[in-house]
């Protein structure tokens, strides 16, 4: 049973009493509780999201300007070095025109 579901057993309660500031304070409860659900989720995703990029920072390589990400079995690559350091986004570089270089896309860095 979830908290909210508590809150509509709460609610028959004060309606049988017939309170009215009972009533009311439930409603202010409701209220935070929902609030705290809601920081709560959030504060989930946060921390999923920076599980996820410390498992990738725990991967990456540095190679030629650029990082790559050892799944294991081969490296994944090239990410832009700018874009995962200053913003935490794992963005893949494009090659250049010139052979051997490569550029991002998002933040138009070319290497
Ligand atoms: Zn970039």
């Amino acid at each position: 049973m979830g908290l909210v579901d508590n809150f509509k057993d709460l609610f028959k309660l004060a309606d049988a009493v017939n309170n009215l500031d009972l009533y009311k304070k439930l409603t202010e409860l409701q209220t935070r509780a929902m609030e705290l659900e809601e920081e709560n989720r959030t504060l989930k995703d946060e921390i999923r999201t920076i599980r996820e990029q410390q498992d990738i920072s725990g991967r990456m390589i540095v190679n030629d300007n650029s990082y790559y990400v050892d799944d294991g079995k081969q490296l994944d690559g090239p990410f832009c070095m700018r874009c995962w350091d200053a913003d935490r986004k794992l963005i893949r570089e494009r090659k250049g025109a010139t052979p051997g270089t490569h550029f991002c896309l998002n933040c138009r860095l070319t290497k």
